[in-house]
C-alpha cells in the first residue's frame, strides 16, 4: 500500500502561510517600534522587552517554518511517518496531532531527557 499524505502536505502548506504572515506581522511590528523609540529611559526599558517578546516569537516562528518545510520534503520524499533518528515508524495520531514531527515517542522522549 502506498501511503498519500496529500492533504497532510496541504495542511502543512497553509500552516506555512500562516506563519509566514505572522512572521511578516511581528517584524513590521519591531520595525515600527524602532521608529518610535522615545528618549525616556523607561520607555526605552518597556520597548526593548517587547522587541525580546517580539525577537522571541518571530525565532519560534522561523523554527517552526523550517520544521514545517522539512515535514513538506519528507512527504516528498516518502519518509514522511520515517523516525528520523531510529528509522521506526511515527505513530499517525501523532502526526496528526502535530504534523512537523521527525521523531518518534521513543526518540522524541530520548531527546528530550538530554
Ligand atoms: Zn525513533
Amino acid at each position: 500500500m502506498s501511503a498519500n499524505y496529500d492533504d497532510e502536505r496541504h495542511n502543512l502548506i497553509l500552516m506555512l502561510e500562516e506563519l509566514d504572515h505572522r512572521l511578516t506581522t511581528i517584524t513590521n511590528d519591531v520595525r515600527h517600534t524602532d521608529e518610535t523609540m522615545e528618549k525616556n529611559s523607561e520607555k526605552i526599558a518597556t520597548q526593548n522587552e517587547n522587541n525580546e517578546v517580539q525577537d522571541f516569537l518571530g525565532n519560534s516562528a522561523r523554527v517552526e517554518i523550517a520544521a514545517i518545510k522539512q515535514a513538506i520534503a519528507r512527504i516528498d520524499a516518502s519518509e514522511y511517518t520515517h523516525c528520523k533518528t531510529c528509522g521506526e515508524t511515527i505513530h499517525p495520531e501523532r502526526l496528526k496531532a502535530v504534523p512537523f514531527l521527525t521523531q518518534c515517542t521513543k526518540c522524541a522522549y530520548l531527546a528530550e531527557k538530554h
